[in-house]
């Protein structure tokens, strides 16, 4: 599996006692460095991706915007929360680029291994083509999508975004389009607003959108149930030739920015199905990129068994099919009836996306 990360990653900055700071990659970096020897990860370094690639998805203006506050230096806003300092546009062409190297070194012929893992910041669900917002500044996942596009003719992309937040953004970017299925799981109602489950796309991207609005307080069950009765299903309909994951580690019970309850194991179960749908469906294709995760080191080592699973799954190959998913959570009618707290929601999605 490939790690792409770089130390100019930590030069973006939102200003002091923010939580998406530097520390948090530095953690993550030297967890995954600790990893167990059986864990050989590929390091890659990122390139840079150019003003025009990033125009593949946000605006010319607002691009400039980010280039010429970073040229100011300083520390400016995009919003309340989202800052600007004389590194931001280096690092976010950066982060996007980072993007396009795991897709280079995953979708090219003869590929050694067909998942990356990117340690990036600033993160990309909440940046908007004419706005940044949400710590967020260019849409990595989006961007890597158009690319993967362009340069490899994939047409069918899945996105699975597990941080506690809506991926507004990105929901918006493929709202209208039936090549990419967005899938969110987050806390609702929540920051940012958006994200309930009657936003199923629209036009022909209707039915290419799916939201999983989740009570606070809520944990793992709900999660595996919703991606072995939901998202695996969906997808194994939708036929992806590659599963983009928005990995956002915010949704950990530990992380004191949102109210769900997901351990490092739950990242562990949900990646292990995800790594499992990737070898039966679309050639173990696989990009995973950091989002959110503000606690640093229950971030930290959600990080590494995000990574441990891939790379257990892939070296197991033992999971086979959707049953063999639910053998090994022991899930079945009682777990569903007992553990689940969005059984409503849950049911509904069901409904609205014909899975009865
Ligand atoms: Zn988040």
């Amino acid at each position: 599996m490939y790690f792409i990360y770089d130390k100019f990653y930590l030069k973006h900055e939102n200003g002091p006692f923010h939580p998406e700071s530097p520390e948090r990659l530095k953690n993550i970096k030297e967890a995954v460095d600790s990893m167990a020897p059986e864990y050989t990860l590929k390091y890659i370094s990122p390139f840079k991706a150019d003003e025009k690639q990033i125009e593949m998805v946000h605006y010319t203006e607002y691009i400039k915007k980010v280039k010429r506050l970073s040229s100011e230096g300083g520390l400016s806003f995009l919003d309340a929360d989202t800052g600007v300092n004389k590194y931001t546009y280096s690092c976010a062409l950066l982060a996007a680029g980072g993007c396009f190297t795991g897709l280079d070194h995953i979708l090219k012929a003869g590929a050694l291994s067909r998942r990356f893992f990117l340690a990036c910041r600033p993160p990309g669900h909440h940046a908007f083509p004419y706005r940044g917002s949400g710590f967020c500044i260019f849409n990595n996942i989006a961007l890597g999508i158009k690319y993967a596009r362009v340069k490899y003719g994939i047409k069918k992309v899945a996105v699975v975004d597990f941080d506690a937040h809506h991926g507004n953004a990105t929901q918006e970017i493929f709202y209208e389009d039936a090549g990419v299925f967005y899938m969110s799981m987050h806390q609702y109602p929540y920051y940012p607003g958006t994200g309930d489950l009657d936003e199923v796309g629209y036009g022909t991207g209707e039915g290419f959108n799916l939201n999983l609005p989740f009570a606070s307080g809520t944990k793992e069950p709900d999660y595996l149930v919703s991606i072995i009765d939901i998202i695996l299903p969906l997808l194994e309909k939708f036929e992806p030739e590659l599963i983009m994951v928005s990995a956002g580690y915010d949704s950990h019970l530990d992380d004191r920015i949102s109210s769900l309850g997901l351990l490092e194991e739950s990242y562990y179960n949900i990646m292990l199905a995800l790594s499992a749908f990737t070898r039966w469906s679309c050639n173990s294709r696989m990009g995973i990129v950091l989002e959110g995760g503000y606690n640093h080191i229950s971030t930290s080592r959600s990080v590494v068994s995000t990574i441990s699973a891939c790379m257990d799954d892939y070296a197991a190959g033992k999971i086979k099919k959707l049953g063999d998913l639910e053998t090994l959570f022991g899930i079945d009618g009682s777990y569903r009836k007992k553990l689940v707290r969005n059984r409503d929601i849950i049911d509904k999605v069901k409904k609205n996306f014909n899975l009865d």
